[in-house]
């Protein structure tokens, strides 16, 4: 007879965002712990998973995130990519305007696709603030005219990554 506890609660995660925002990297970097520069577009991996403790539920669950490889137009994203998906990342990059102003589009995208799911809006790239091309209030501004909590991040130096996916996987988890 299996226990309650033999049954690990699993989370399937889209990422979305433009092209170069570092979703590929985020997921690499909180999957497998590595970071590179130069990440070869791999083709026929669809998602990397992650078993992670979620100290708000107690428990370990399974973390499926899914990667875009590279079809980050909007029409070119297959339904297959976000079928069954129970949480969103929105994700921008410091110092990328326009994918920051994308955001909104995205989160449509993600409700036509996959109704009303836990999302965040994400900021990656903080170590190049000098280079920043949107400024923290109208990041912040934007947050909360769209309800989302707001992580800044670094994937580069793994900075505030898993609390992203934690935060997601509590979200959505604590509903059952
Ligand atoms: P994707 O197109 O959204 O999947 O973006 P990638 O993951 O391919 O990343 C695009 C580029 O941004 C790559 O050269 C990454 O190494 C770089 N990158 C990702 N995260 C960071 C970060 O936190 N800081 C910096 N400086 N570069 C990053
Ligand atoms: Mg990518």
């Amino acid at each position: 007879i299996m226990q309650e506890e033999d049954f690990e609660r699993e989370v399937k995660v889209v990422v979305v965002g433009n092209g170069n925002v570092g979703k590929t990297s985020m997921i690499r970097q909180f999957c497998k712990g590595q970071y590179c520069n130069n990440y070869k577009k791999t083709i026929g991996v669809d998602f990397l998973e992650k078993h992670q403790y979620i100290k708000g539920l107690e428990e370990e669950v399974k973390l499926m995130l899914w990667d875009t490889a590279g079809q980050e137009q909007f029409h070119a994203m297959t339904r297959a990519y976000y079928r069954g998906a129970k949480a969103a990342v929105l994700a921008f990059s410091t110092t990328d305007r326009a994918s920051f102003e994308a955001i909104s589009i995205w989160k449509h995208k993600v409700e036509e696709e996959c109704g009303i799911v836990p999302m965040v809006l994400v900021q990656n790239k903080v170590d190049l603030l000098e280079h920043a091309a949107v400024s923290r209030q109208e990041a912040e501004a934007l947050a909360s005219d769209l309800g989302l909590r707001f992580y800044r991040i670094c994937v580069k130096q793994n900075l505030y990554v898993s609390e992203v996916f934690e935060y997601l996987a509590e979200m959505y988890l604590q509903r059952d």
